[in-house]
C-alpha cells in the first residue's frame, strides 16, 4: 500500500511538473501575441530544468521558419553547446509542423509533449501541412516519444485570444 501510494505521488509530481512546463510554453505564446506574433509558444527541458523558452517570432523577423520550435532548439543547442538534445524533451503549445518534428529529429529531442493540434491551427487560418507527429514518426520509423492533447483545452484557448486581435496575420 504505502509503495502504491509512492506511486501515486510520483505520478501526481510528475504531472504537476509537465503542467508547469507546458504552463511556460504557454505564458510565452501569450508573449508572442502581444508583440504582434502567431500564437505558439514552446519550452525545452532536461532531466528536470528548464533550458529555455521562446515563442514564435515569423513576423518580427521575417524569418518563415521562426517557430517556437525552432526557435527553442536554437537556442538550447547554443545554450547547452551541443547538438544532441537527446537527453531533453519540447513541450508546444501545438503539435510541431512537419518542419519542426523534423528540427526535434535531427536534434534528438527523445520527447515531444503538444497541446493542439496541427488540425486546429490550420483551421484557424495557417497554411500547415496536415501530417502529423504519429505519421511522421511512423514513416520515420523514429523512437521519439509523443505525448498528444497535453493540456488541449489551455493551449487551444491561445487560438481565440490570437483570433480576437485586429492586426493578427497568418502565413
Ligand atoms: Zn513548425
Amino acid at each position: 500500500m504505502v509503495c502504491g501510494d509512492l506511486e501515486n505521488n510520483l505520478d501526481k509530481m510528475r504531472l504537476w511538473n509537465m503542467e508547469k512546463y507546458m504552463r511556460l510554453a504557454i505564458e510565452e505564446a501569450k508573449k508572442g501575441i502581444e508583440e504582434g506574433q502567431t500564437p505558439f509558444g514552446a519550452c525545452i527541458v532536461k532531466g528536470g530544468q528548464v533550458i529555455c523558452c521562446s515563442h514564435n517570432t515569423v513576423w518580427k523577423d521575417m524569418d518563415i521558419t521562426a517557430h517556437a520550435e525552432i526557435n527553442v532548439l536554437r537556442k538550447a543547442c547554443k545554450k547547452l553547446n551541443t547538438i544532441d538534445l537527446s537527453e531533453c524533451e519540447i513541450y508546444s503549445t501545438c503539435e510541431p509542423c512537419p518542419m519542426c518534428f523534423s528540427a526535434c529529429h535531427w536534434a534528438r529531442i527523445s520527447k515531444i509533449i503538444h497541446g493542439a493540434r496541427i488540425e486546429d491551427a490550420k483551421q484557424v487560418g495557417f497554411n500547415e501541412i496536415k501530417i502529423s507527429n504519429e505519421l511522421m514518426k511512423k514513416l520515420g520509423g523514429l523512437k521519439t516519444e509523443i505525448i498528444a492533447d497535453f493540456m488541449r483545452e489551455e493551449c487551444l484557448e491561445l487560438f481565440n485570444l490570437w483570433s480576437n486581435k485586429e492586426d493578427k496575420k497568418s502565413y
